[in-house]
Formats: C-alpha cells, sequence, structure tokens
C-alpha cells in the first residue's frame, strides 16, 4: 500500500519520546506519503514546525485546542501567526474547536478561543482543523456564521450532522474508530460522506484501529481504517488511499 496521507497527528506527543526519529525515518517505506501534524498548544506549535522543517513528508498545523483554555497565553494569536509566517509547510490552523466532553474547561472562553481562531485562519487563507466533541450545536453555529475551509476531524457525530459539514463545503475526517465494533455511528456518517470530502487520519498516538486497539498508534495503521473505509465505499483499498490522498493534498495546498 501506498499514498497514505494521514491527516491528523501528534508526534511532539511524549509517547513518541523514545523512538520518534527512527519512526519518523521509517513511515516513508510503509507507504506513508505525507503527514499533517495537529497543534494543541503554542508549545506544540513550535515542536511540530520544527518536525516539518527537518522531514521533507511532514506538514504542520499552528493552532490552540479547547482543553489548553486556561493555559495559552493572551498573545496567542501572534504567536500562530508568527510560526505560520516563518514556516511554509504550516499549512493549517489547528487543532481548534469545543470539548464539551469534560467539566473544567470554559465553554465561553472554549468559543472565544475557537472563534478568533477561525478569523485568523480566514485572514491567513488557510483551512482549519476542527476538534468538536459533545458540543456539536455550538460548533455548526460558529462554523456556519462564519463559513471558514476546513475539516472536522476525528468525526464522532451522526450521518446528519456529517451531511450539514459537507454542506458547508468543509471535509469529514475519520480515524481507526471505524474498526471497532462498537462504531455504528462513524460508519453511517461516512457512508453519507462524498468520496471527494473524505479524509483518513490516525490523531495518533492515540485511536489505534483494530487489532491494535488501546496500543500507540503511528500513521501506518492508517491501512486498517482505509480498508473499514474502503468496504463502506465499495472501493479497493488502494483506491480509497489515492482518493483521500489527492483530497488531502488539494486541502491543504500541497
Ligand atoms: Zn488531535
Amino acid at each position: 500500500m501506498n499514498n497514505i496521507f494521514d491527516t491528523h497527528a501528534h508526534y511532539a506527543d511524549h509517547a513518541f519520546d523514545e523512538d520518534r526519529e527512527m519512526l519518523l525515518s521509517e513511515l516513508p517505506e510503509k507507504g506513508v506519503s505525507y503527514v499533517m501534524l495537529a497543534s494543541s498548544s503554542v508549545e506544540d506549535t513550535a515542536e511540530n514546525s520544527a518536525l516539518a522543517e527537518r522531514y521533507d513528508y511532514i506538514y504542520a498545523a499552528s493552532g490552540v485546542h479547547p482543553e489548553s483554555v486556561d493555559t495559552t497565553p493572551a498573545d496567542y494569536l501572534d504567536i500562530v501567526t508568527d510560526t505560520v509566517k516563518s514556516n511554509p509547510k504550516v499549512r493549517a490552523i489547528g487543532e481548534i474547536g469545543l470539548d464539551y466532553h469534560y467539566e473544567g474547561y470554559d465553554r465561553d472562553k472554549q468559543i472565544v478561543l475557537f472563534e478568533e481562531q477561525i478569523v485568523l485562519a480566514k485572514k491567513l487563507g488557510l483551512p482549519i482543523i476542527v476538534h468538536s466533541r459533545d458540543a456539536a450545536e455550538d460548533t455548526l453555529e460558529l462554523l456556519k456564521k462564519h463559513r471558514p475551509a476546513g475539516v472536522v476531524h476525528c468525526f464522532s457525530y451522526s450521518a446528519e450532522i456529517a451531511k450539514e459539514i459537507v454542506k458547508l463545503g468543509m471535509y469529514v475526517g475519520f480515524t481507526g474508530v471505524l474498526t471497532f465494533k462498537n462504531a455504528k455511528k462513524p460508519c453511517k456518517a461516512l457512508a453519507e460522506v462524498p468520496l471527494d470530502r473524505l479524509l483518513l487520519e490516525t490523531d495518533c498516538p492515540y485511536m489505534a484501529p483494530e487489532p491494535f486497539r488501546g496500543r500507540r498508534c503511528d500513521s501506518s495503521l492508517i491501512a486498517y481504517t482505509a480498508q473499514a473505509a474502503a468496504a463502506i465505499k465499495g472501493l479497493e483499498v488502494q483506491e480509497l488511499l489515492d482518493i483521500t490522498c489527492e483530497n488531502a493534498i488539494r486541502f491543504y495546498s500541497i
């Protein structure tokens, strides 16, 4: 298999501290053509941008995740902007969004950060990578208000919401969750997403597909996610990888 484009990975995560260099130098031999690193904080943004400079096939996104609301510095928009301007391989703003799953992250503050970063992305002419968990209504409201280019990653909502996202001109990203036995909802959602709006991702080190569920994930395991997606779409695995790779190249302007 080849043409794997992992559109959402976290290789700055401590889970890769022991063997990051070795793993990243071996991924291209395993069929991985491109990786997009998603950032969760300003610190993450700096590390991801540095990784993108070191590895040809790696690109980065810059942004602040909703769980970073309490640790984000007041001048974060300047930091994100500087990262974008100083590294041409930073091709998106993300991951940004709303997460109402856990208590303790001020929702009003999350909305402010999300909206500010959507506005910034539009100003910079970049797409956004949206993280949205248990917050579909507020997420859709902001997306409808601003109409950014973007992807809703690790899609966990219903087929109806997937259709709304597609109607907004956005992409929908799916992880290894597609392979889980109890994953009817994302599979039904994927069935409704047109092929030209579909992206595959690992969200590694999390979300390893079956049969590796619960273990550390890396981009090569997308092959298993692609297998599940191809079965739903009635395609060969390689065909699905080719299409989603082409989508991601277009989406991230690579
Ligand atoms: Zn992520």
